[in-house]
């Protein structure tokens, strides 16, 4: 359910047109409901009343800092991926102490960081990792918050891209081993052993890998108590999938997936850390843009639009399907012909759409690609001379720019051309 609904014949955010911002913001860009925001935090979090059960936004998801400041007033802590991530969540007013931080490849910086800020968990993935984690916590004469993160070797039914639970992907530490390096873990220095933590993959839409997933957690968790090793900590990361289809809204409700994480751990007396990420945001945000041209090709038509690949890149890199809705209402019976929605990057791949059935769209008009809020704005780059899309947050019938576009001066600001280039004669 989202904030986004057609009235007078216009897409609107919650109660702002998407033409007003259009007008005042140019395109293409990204634009936020803070009331869907809000609604998905609050129907996941309540979910799990009862449970014990701490909410760490994934920032990487969406690390906008109003975002995060909107999520931080309603309590919720943030799931971070990197030290930049850490530091836009402490800087939305989201204490370290309810921050958790995950990733492969934390290096030295960022781990004593970390440690220095106050950071509530760390979650490591390797034994080197957790070797120098000990080394620089023990350095700084401090002890790390340490969760162990495992790798259940569960199949979830989603995007190869997207899929880390199994033994051949790069991501936490085999399961078989895990008990190992728990034992280890209590005999370093540096390290506070809190708990375990997994993340099986994102936009799962069956609840049966979770299942699989936290029952072998649960042994898990049960097999070190028995050897002494009591853990008070279970991070369960995020992976809740949500509806990309707007006729076809089926995606597993909080409510079951918390009935689950009760099953499975409600008699275990652990605190619970959850980290969804596109579950909050995804449906939260759309981007809009303008078609530039409407091409008529030899064997197909094509609908150009000022957004590329650079903007949104989840259909070029994950084959994903977003929503396309004219942002002015159709009239009911335009006919719907087969298009392809292309952006205007120099790449083949810079499609977004193959033979989307869609009513006539004139060059000037705006559509908006739904389900864009998580995994949006965050993957943008500057390719092709392209601005990073600035991203706007609405509230009622308000709305605010949270990040600009930035000027073309400030984009060329961090290059230099080095002075044997500009003087050919030295
Ligand atoms: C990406 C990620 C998440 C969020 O995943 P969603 O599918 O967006 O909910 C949570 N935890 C970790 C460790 C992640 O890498």
């Amino acid at each position: 359910m989202d904030h986004f609904a057609y009235k007078s014949g216009v897409l609107h955010a919650e109660e702002v047109p998407l033409t007003r911002i259009a007008e005042s913001v140019g395109t293409p860009f990204y634009v936020y409901s803070s009331a869907t925001l809000e609604h998905h935090y609050r129907v996941f979090s309540e979910a799990f009343v009862g449970q014990n059960a701490h909410v760490c936004f994934a920032v990487k998801t969406n690390g906008n800092k109003a975002v995060l400041a909107l999520l931080a007033r309603l309590g919720a802590g943030a799931d971070v991926v990197s030290g930049g991530e850490m530091r836009q969540a402490i800087a939305a007013g989201i204490p370290a102490k309810r921050i958790v931080f995950s990733g492969v490849g934390k290096t030295r910086d960022e781990l004593t960081a970390a440690l220095a800020a106050g950071i509530a968990q760390i979650n490591v993935e390797s034994e080197p990792e957790l070797r120098a984690l000990s080394e620089f916590a023990a350095s700084m004469g401090t002890l790390a918050p340490v969760a162990l993160r495992v790798n259940p070797d569960v199949a979830a039914d989603t995007h190869e891209k997207i899929t880390t639970g199994r033994k051949e992907n790069k991501f936490g530490i085999d399961i078989d081993q895990a008990p190992a390096l728990f034992r280890l873990a209590r005999t370093l220095p540096g390290i506070d052993l809190k708990g375990v933590a997994v993340h099986i993959g994102s936009q799962i839409l069956d609840l049966e890998p979770f299942r699989q997933a936290f029952a072998r957690l649960r042994e898990l968790v049960l097999a070190l108590r028995a050897e002494g090793i009591n853990l008070e900590r279970v991070d369960l990361g995020g992976g809740l999938g949500v509806p990309y289809h707007r006729d076809d809204p089926t995606s597993p409700p909080p409510d079951a997936y918390a009935a689950l994480t009760r099953e499975a751990f409600g008699d275990l007396g652990v605190r619970l850390i959850l980290e969804p990420g596109r579950l909050i945001a995804g449906n939260a945000g759309m981007l809009v843009s303008r078609v530039v041209y409407v091409k008529e090709g030899a064997s197909r038509n094509f609908l150009i639009l000022d957004s590329g690949f650079n903007d949104l890149i989840r259909p070029a890199f994950y084959e994903a399907f977003h929503e396309i809705l004219p942002v002015n209402l159709p009239a009911p019976d335009a006919p719907r012909e087969p298009i392809d929605v292309v952006g205007p990057i120099c790449e083949s791949s810079d499609i977004f759409a193959r033979q989307r059935l869609l009513p006539p769209i004139a060059p000037g008009e705006l559509v908006a690609f739904a389900t864009a809020g998580a995994y949006g704005a965050v993957m943008a780059s500057t390719y092709n001379g392209r601005p990073l899309v600035p991203e706007v947050l609405v509230r009622g019938a308000r709305f605010d720019v949270v990040r600009r576009r930035p000027t073309p001066a400030e984009m060329a600001a961090l290059e230099t051309v080095p002075d044997w280039l500009k003087n050919p004669a030295s």
